[in-house]
């Protein structure tokens, strides 16, 4: 099967994780590479299922022994892709999703260049203040870096292949799904397409040939 890494990145309550996670359990055909952070878990999360929960030092060793596949600073902590997780992922014949970070989906692109890039935005910033706000995981002051940020990260909504908003969560799944069916079937990630095509014309001019 062809697989790919696909990217999804949003200001932080936008819906991401509701979304990879109702995806994962829509489709067999997608795994989830965890990621490394030196933020504390919230309530409920879980070491090596929801993030590697990592101290400063052991981050810093795995970064510098070119661990990561990115990282990036961001609201103040570090969070990293691990080159491993993903191709673990990808050789067991999975797309891999993951949620990272703009300054992280630029330097994963650059690694994996294969890579879907999907921003998700908020129907408006009320309705994201609001899911935040009902999330009920951050303080007033973390939930007002995660806005500020939210300003930097909609600046580069350019460097995204695709944009969903997420109004609607079963239908902002259903368009994430279908990048993902449309993203298959690409010419450039057909394999051996040019074998596969001379195949067809050849065969076509055999056809040809006993009509003439
Ligand atoms: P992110 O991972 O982008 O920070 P979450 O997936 O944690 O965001 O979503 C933030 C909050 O909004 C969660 O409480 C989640 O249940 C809720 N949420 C996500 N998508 C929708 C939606 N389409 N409609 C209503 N609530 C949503
Ligand atoms: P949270 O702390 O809410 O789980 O995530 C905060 C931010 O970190 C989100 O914008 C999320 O996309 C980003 N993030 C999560 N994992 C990674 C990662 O592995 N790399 C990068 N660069 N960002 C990440």
């Amino acid at each position: 099967m062809i697989t790919f890494p696909i990217v999804l990145s949003a200001p932080s309550g936008a819906g991401k994780t509701t979304i990879y996670r109702r995806l994962m359990a829509d489709r067999t055909d997608i795994g989830y590479s965890v990621s490394c952070t030196t933020r504390t878990p919230r309530p409920g999360e879980v070491d090596g299922v929801d993030y590697h929960f990592l101290s400063p030092a052991e981050f810093e060793r795995r970064r510098a022994a070119g661990e990561f596949a990115e990282s990036a600073t961001v609201h103040d902590h570090s969070y990293g892709t691990l080159r491993s997780e993903v191709q673990h992922v990808l050789s067991g014949g999975k797309h891999v999703i993951m949620d990272i970070d703009v300054q992280g989906a630029a330097q994963f692109a650059r690694a994996f260049p294969q890579s879907v890039l999907i921003f998700i935005i908020p129907p408006s910033i009320d309705v994201l203040v609001e899911r935040l706000n009902r999330r009920g995981t951050e303080s007033r002051d973390v939930l007002l870096t995660r806005l500020r940020n939210a300003q930097g990260e909609l600046h580069e909504i350019g460097r995204y292949h695709y944009v969903v908003e997420n109004d609607d969560l079963d239908r902002a799944v259903a368009r994430v799904s279908a990048i993902v069916d449309a993203e298959m079937t690409r010419r450039e990630r057909a394999p051996m397409l040019d074998e596969q095509v001379a195949g067809l014309i050849a065969r076509l001019e055999h056809e040809i040939a006993n009509y003439v």
